[in-house]
């Protein structure tokens, strides 16, 4: 298998230590192999902000992203990031700091939130902070107006916490429409990630920056899988036809 050297952004979610509730989720130990995979092959943590200055990035440069802002996410994986030395990126759904993630169903440990002061701490820390709106909605469903209110009370909040500036965003469940794009804009923002799958120069749009899904089953030689190709999908079936349509293309083209 061919490995590949251009930068890519991982999003991921929930960090507990029990079986994940979602297959959103990734077990804390599974993180932790993560961790090491990324470290012991060489690849640079950045966070999203970094990437976007880069004209031609440092080889095996990665951004870990973290949706929602799940309260497990600082013991698990902030800790451990720390720990090594390394950066991430955080995506914070203000009306929930410190509560419950409202749209997972009925409160449990695994949808609890970050308190403020932890993501004070991981700021403080040289964690990235973006935004995630304030109440988890599809923003594809709501008004221009709405959405712009989304925008722009989340960034507010954000910057009155962290004392610093909020620049990134996450669409929440990766919904937007054309409207989506210019409330982004008119609130301040300067990237956003979607949940397209990718490398991240896929797009010239800082507002549709693509990321690769991490999900609960995702040991390492799969996160491996989905560093050299960029897709959400990497089973065997899908990598086979993958390289036969390559092959495909390259007979065509000796033709
Ligand atoms: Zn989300």
């Amino acid at each position: 298998m061919t490995s590949t050297l251009k930068p890519i952004v991982l999003m991921y979610h929930g960090t507990p230590t029990a079986p994940p509730i979602t297959d959103y989720s990734l077990r804390a130990s599974l993180f932790k192999h993560h961790l090491t995979y990324l470290k012991t092959n060489g690849w640079h943590l950045a966070n999203v902000g970094k990437l976007m200055q880069f004209q031609n990035s440092p080889s095996k440069t990665i951004v870990l992203t973290f949706d929602d802002g799940y309260a497990d996410n600082f013991e698990n994986a902030f800790l451990p990031l720390i720990e090594n030395g390394m950066k991430a990126t955080w995506f914070i759904t203000t009306d929930c700091i410190s509560k419950y993630a409202q749209w997972m169903g009925s409160p449990s440990e695994q949808t609890k939130m970050l308190s403020a002061d932890q993501i004070r701490e991981m700021s403080d820390a040289g964690m990235e902070i973006g935004s995630h709106t304030c109440s988890h909605p599809d923003l594809s469903q709501l008004s221009f107006k709405q959405q712009l209110e989304e925008l722009t009370r989340s960034k507010q909040l954000l910057e009155d916490l962290l004392q610093k500036p909020v620049t990134g965003f996450a669409y929440p469940f990766g919904r937007y429409n054309e409207d989506t794009l210019k409330a982004v804009r008119a609130a301040g923002y300067k990237w956003a990630c979607s949940t397209r799958s990718g490398w991240f120069k896929k797009e010239d749009d800082p507002l549709l920056i693509r990321r690769v899904t991490v999900f609960s089953g995702d040991t390492s030689s799969i996160l491996a899988r989905k560093l050299s190709f960029a897709v959400n999908d990497v089973s065997l079936t899908k990598l086979a036809t993958y390289y036969l349509q390559r092959l495909k293309t390259k007979l065509t083209n000796k033709q």
